[in-house]
């Protein structure tokens, strides 16, 4: 099933799913990297899939990337 994504639903993911914020204001499709606001004040950048699907939903701070594992 191929759920379609709006900003307003991503948003409201990002609200509820994370500490994180959500600060692009346009959604252009999974490939597009959003801005995010981290709990601890940093921002990010991430594609919505890796956000939602990786579980990478803080910033490389407060969660570093793994990397060969
Ligand atoms: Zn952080």
């Amino acid at each position: 099933m191929n759920k379609r994504w709006t900003i307003e639903k991503i948003n409201d993911f990002v609200e509820k799913n994370s500490d994180s914020k959500l600060l692009s204001t346009e959604y252009h499709g999974f490939s597009q990297k959003l801005e995010f606001e981290c709990a601890c004040g940093n921002k990010f950048e991430k594609t919505f899939t890796k956000f939602k699907n990786k579980n990478q939903r803080k910033c490389d701070v407060c969660q570093p990337p793994k990397e060969s594992r």
